[in-house]
């Protein structure tokens, strides 16, 4: 029977890709969902015909639905955040993959294990902001968690070998640096949207390539990875690896490193998340090592890039830390974004938001949705 993939955040960087790789294997889509680009959906429903879709914008839903209603074999159209859950949750889903940008793929990351599927993660900010819930909910449900991250896909392949994975002492969880790698403070300020979206190695999303030239996504990935692979945040060292070809390591009780290598391809992770525990033929090139040039490592510089400093924080902090990191962080993203507010601003809101208060316990869905909406108005309360 050929596999069926529901794909949440179709309509993005990784979205997209992990259509060129579900057209490559031939797998059937059972659901397609984005936030408000009914263009491409519609393109995509056109190519893939999956039998539910959903967006996010309410008007949006409405606007798909009118233009769908009454043309043969279209699919169901769900609205909002419930509908996107409601669609991640139906038994016929398969495999979820979730690519959808910040805390708003918690509730989908939640329903589709809740439902028994094996989540493809993309969506770090699920892990990050509710990383006990997703856990739970895994393990209640039987479901599994597959790494789309490329760090943690790598770190994952490394740790394929079973009765080693057990004598895990390190991981070495690899970063490009982004486009301001050995900047001092002083040469940051001033550094304008334009200056941050060019990324060295990777073509990504508007969110993600910010919070790689700040190295927030480095630090959300290490919260990400304590939640993933069990190992306390100290036993996680960054190492900056500007080319981008080694994507992690690992470091067993004999001190033996494992990498797993390979071209700066998301689509190399997305397919292994979907074809684990095979390989497949697939459309990533392959990497030539005798035009490679040096592959070099140097230490992240947290004086300067303080988001990283704050994610370590927020991860010894614990209970919802992480969570309050991560809404200060996509509040100031979305105002640098929008030209209102200074890069170093960024830093400097992320970490007075993790500062202003303990966080620790457990907490319900209900409480994660608070501390972010607190965190966002902490954001807009410092400015
Ligand atoms: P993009 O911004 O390119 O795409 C985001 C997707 O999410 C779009 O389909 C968008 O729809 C959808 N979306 C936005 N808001 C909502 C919402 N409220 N509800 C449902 N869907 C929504 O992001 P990326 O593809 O770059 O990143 C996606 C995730 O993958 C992020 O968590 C990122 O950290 C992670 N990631 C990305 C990598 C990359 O190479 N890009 C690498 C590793 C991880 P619409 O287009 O309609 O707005
Ligand atoms: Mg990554």
């Amino acid at each position: 029977m050929k596999k069926r993939i529901t794909l949440l955040g179709s309509t993005g960087s990784i979205g997209t890709q992990s259509l060129e790789v579900i057209r490559a294997q031939g797998y059937e889509v059972a659901g397609l969902a984005a936030g408000s680009n009914l263009e491409l959906l519609q393109k995509q429903i056109a190519e893939f015909r999956p039998q539910t879709v959903a967006l996010a914008n309410e008007d949006a839903c409405r606007a798909l639905q009118n233009r769908l209603c009454g043309v043969p074999g279209a699919p169901r159209v769900l609205c909002g955040a419930q509908g996107i859950e409601e669609m991640a949750r139906l038994p016929d889903a398969g495999t979820v993959l979730n690519a959808v940008v910040g805390i708003a793929g918690l509730g989908a990351t939640l329903a589709a294990l809740e439902a028994g599927h094996n989540v493809a993660l993309a969506n770090k900010e699920s892990l990050v902001t509710g990383g006990q819930l997703v856990l739970d909910a895994a393990r209640r449900h039987g479901a599994r968690l597959l790494p789309v991250d490329s760090e943690h896909s790598a770190i994952f392949q490394c740790l394929q070998d079973a009765p080693s994975a057990r004598r895990l002492e390190k991981i070495l969880l690899t970063a490009s640096g982004g486009p301001f790698f050995g900047l001092k403070r002083e040469q940051l300020a001033g550094k304008t949207r334009a200056d941050a979206l060019k990324h060295p190695n990777w073509s990504m999303g508007n969110k993600i390539t910010i919070d790689s030239a700040t190295l927030m996504n480095k630090g959300l990935e290490l919260i990400e990875a304590v939640w993933l692979f069990g190992l306390p945040p100290e036993k996680i060292q960054i190492v900056v690896q500007r080319q981008s070809i080694i994507h992690s390591m690992v470091q067993y009780a004999d001190h033996s490193v494992i990498a797993q290598l390979g071209v700066p391809d998301m689509r190399i992770p997305i397919q292994y998340a979907l074809t684990w525990p095979d390989r497949l033929p697939g459309p990533a090139p392959e990497l030539d090592f005798t035009r490679l040039g040096p592959l070099t490592f140097d230490t992240a510089d947290e004086e300067t890039f303080r988001c990283l400093a704050a994610c370590k924080k927020a991860i010894a902090k614990g209970g919802l830390a992480p969570c309050a990191a991560n809404g200060a962080n996509e509040e100031a993203v979305a105002l640098f974004l929008r030209d209102e507010i200074d890069f170093l601003e960024i830093g400097r809101l992320v970490e007075a938001a993790v500062d202003s208060d303990r966080f620790g316990g457990g907490y319900t869905l209900k409480d994660v949705c608070e501390c972010d909406r607190m965190a966002r108005a902490f954001v807009r309360d410092h400015l």
